[in-house]
């Protein structure tokens, strides 16, 4: 018997089975607060919210699976998911059903005590990775915070003490947090913004001379994700990667891989890293982790994470119950649903599929991916207007510049869906 022995007051929420199937997306809407019209969400967003990032004027208020609805009751074939977060689609009733549950028992309680659902979820990581230890923060860009101390740390308490420079890459991601930022290799998310972290230098992405030339005995660690995602989905070259693996073993440099957007079945594996045969020192994840809840991890060999003592790093909210129970929801999909395998097949069926659009429209330069992350390139800056048409024909696409498209469908996409997003892009171009 407990200390203090109260009775646990009984659960009040009902499972997720009581939730209505699709309904018409005004009734959706009118259970908020209010209902909105979408000039009263572009009014209000003009008003009081800051003018970062830009938005396209359309506002979606309910999703199922790869479809979303808006305002308007236009609905959408979602080759986003929400840059790549929703994994599992939108509103899987498994999510649902952990999320309800564990919001109605506990949803938070800060890092100073234990968690058992969180143990939990760094035992399930651990034996995914083949041993990899966590840390558990809210986002991507966190996470990439987390992986820079770490490495430094190591580098300087286990390698030498002046080792604390960071080689990154030209083109990459990595968040928006000053040190993320400064490690993102675009330099126009750098202007007015300085002075950046001290320590890190870009180098092009693939450039093996580059990479060699860059490394000196100040260097901690390599930066990098395997296959570049906002850039416009560039994969590492197997000549890189192997550049990279001689200077790991020769020169204890750590390998630091990015793997946010690529993490957790997007390439077609687990882990993007299992591409190349390698085992990076540190990696991150966050995106689809929770399947759309908020969530970031550092992941680490067991050597490397033993670098962190309490009080090194510490994060409020991460890995608070209910973004474990969202993960653990997650993750049950990836298993059961084989996502990272629909990924390979779907994925495989959807380049083919893209590649055939070379035939019809002679701007469509070359189709890129891995996985169901693909991107296409046009030869002509046609991205744009052609994203517009999309939009209007009821798909949700991603124009990353006036040439340069991305895909990010949910993991668990069927053919069929494929087939129907290819016939809509097809029109759209047509259209544009
Ligand atoms: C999106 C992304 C990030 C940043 O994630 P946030 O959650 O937006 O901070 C970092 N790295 C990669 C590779 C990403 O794609």
């Amino acid at each position: 018997m407990a200390k203090n022995a109260l009775e646990v007051p009984p659960k009040t929420v009902a499972s997720a089975s009581t939730r209505p199937e699709v309904r018409s997306t005004r009734a959706a809407h009118a259970e908020g607060d209010r209902t909105m019209t979408l000039a009263e969400i572009q009014d209000k967003t003009q008003q009081y919210l800051m003018k970062t990032p830009g938005r396209l004027p359309i506002a979606f208020v309910r999703g199922q699976g790869a479809r979303l609805w808006d305002t308007e009751g236009n609905t959408y074939l979602d080759f986003l998911s929400g840059i790549a977060v929703c994994g599992a689609g939108h509103c899987h009733p498994h999510l649902i059903a952990a999320l309800t549950r564990q919001a109605d028992e506990l949803m938070h309680t800060s890092n100073l005590y234990l968690n058992g659902t969180q143990a939990l979820l760094a035992e399930r990581l651990a034996k995914l990775s083949g041993g990899y230890l966590s840390f558990f923060a809210n986002s991507g860009a966190e996470s990439v915070e987390g992986a820079i101390k770490l490495a430094r740390k190591h580098a300087r308490l286990h390698v030498a003490p002046e080792r604390f420079e960071i080689i990154a890459m030209q083109g990459s991601f990595h968040g928006r947090t000053y040190g993320a930022v400064t490690a993102t290799g675009t330099p126009r998310y750098h202007e007015n913004f300085g002075p950046m972290l001290p320590g890190i230098k870009h180098i092009p992405f693939n450039d093996v001379a580059a990479l060699e030339a860059a490394v000196t005995n100040e260097t901690a660690a390599i930066l990098t994700e395997l296959v570049q995602g906002e850039s416009g989905v560039h994969p590492a070259t197997p000549e890189f990667v192997a550049a990279i693996e001689r200077l790991r073993a020769g020169q204890k440099i750590l390998l630091i891989d990015d793997e946010v957007q690529t993490g957790l079945g997007r390439t077609g594996r687990t882990f993007a890293f299992e591409h190349y045969g390698i085992r990076p020192d540190i990696f991150t994840l966050a995106k689809t982790l929770a399947g759309g809840f908020p969530m970031g991890a550092v992941l680490a060999t067991p050597e490397v994470a033993a670098t962190f003592v309490p009080g090194d790093h510490a994060s409020t909210f991460g890995g608070n119950y209910l973004a474990c129970a969202a993960a653990h929801a997650y993750l049950d999909i990836l298993e059961n649903e084989k996502l990272a395998e629909n990924a390979a097949a779907v994925g495989a069926y959807f380049h083919e599929k893209l590649n055939g659009l070379k035939a019809d429209f002679d701007f469509v330069e070359l189709v890129r991916g891995r996985g169901l992350m693909q991107a296409v390139v046009l030869s002509a800056p046609k991205a744009k207007p052609i994203q517009e048409r999309c939009l209007a024909n009821g798909l949700v696409v991603n124009a990353i510049s006036d040439t340069t498209f991305r895909f990010l469908p949910p993991l668990n996409i069927t053919t069929a869906e494929v087939d129907e997003a290819v016939a809509k892009l097809r029109l759209s171009m047509s259209e544009a």
